[in-house]
Formats: structure tokens, sequence, C-alpha cells
């Protein structure tokens, strides 16, 4: 975590950070990185979308994070097709539908418009269920 802010810092601190691109916590202690660089970088939001919701082991550590003031937990779908999901403790969930036709569908509150340029619902937004598309 040392490292990783040191690297941030010295590339210049971005405001918005989404933890893992692609993974997810490995171990509920995981958390306390995440908690840690949050505490280190106080302008910079941090955007945690996560499957880690369906293991009851990670349950405290993921509602220790949600309730971090810059750190949004967003649970994602476990399927395409699937509503968002609700889970107490964290923030309003993300999907995809399974056919981009279906976007829209009403499997949650806000549409991605993709790319992100001046959105930032995923972390300024937490009440908002989130759906993405597929390119
Ligand atoms: S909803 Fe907005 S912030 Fe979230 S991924 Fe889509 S464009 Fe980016």
């Amino acid at each position: 975590m040392v490292v990783l802010a040191a690297a941030l810092e010295s590339e210049g601190a971005p405001s918005y950070f989404r933890c893992y691109d692609s993974g997810d916590l490995t171990v509920p202690e995981d958390a306390l990185t995440w908690l840690g660089l949050a505490d280190r970088m106080p302008r910079m939001r941090l955007w945690l979308p996560t499957r880690n919701w369906i293991l009851p082991e990670f349950d405290s550590a993921l509602a220790a994070l949600n309730a971090h003031p810059r750190i949004i937990v967003r649970p994602s779908a476990m399927c395409f097709g699937d509503k968002s999901p609700e889970v107490s403790g964290l923030s309003a969930g993300t999907t995809s539908p399974d056919d981009n036709k279906m976007l829209g569908a009403g499997l949650a509150d806000y549409t991605c418009p993709g790319g992100c340029g001046a959105c930032r619902v995923c972390w300024d937004r937490p009440e908002l269920s989130v759906e993405y598309h597929r390119k």
C-alpha cells in the first residue's frame, strides 16, 4: 500500500481511483490496504466493484470499506442479465444486460454512458445502481 500510494503521488494523485480493474479482494484483510490508501490520499475517492458480497466471510470487511466517507463498495451482479444486487451495508449494485438490446430494461437505476469522460456516478452517487453495456 505504501508503494502504491508513493507511485500515485509521484504521478500526481488522481481524484478518482477504481480498485481492481479485474480482480477482487483475496482475503478480508485486503480491506485494510484500501482503507490505508484512502487515509493516505485525502482528496481521492475510491470505487470498489466486487463479487465478494456473496461470501459471508467478507461481510464485515466490505461494510467497513463502504462506511469510509470516500470509498464506495458496489456489489456486482453474478451473471449478465441479473438485476443489480441490493446488499445491506453496501452502496447500490451494478449489472450488465445479457444482450445490449436490453439496455435500460430496468436492471438498474442508471445506464452507464460509457467512457467515463465527465461522468463520476460510480464514485459520487452511491444511491444509484448502475447498468453497464458491453462494447
Ligand atoms: S456510470 Fe459513469 S462513472 Fe460509472 S463507468 Fe459509466 S461513465 Fe464511468
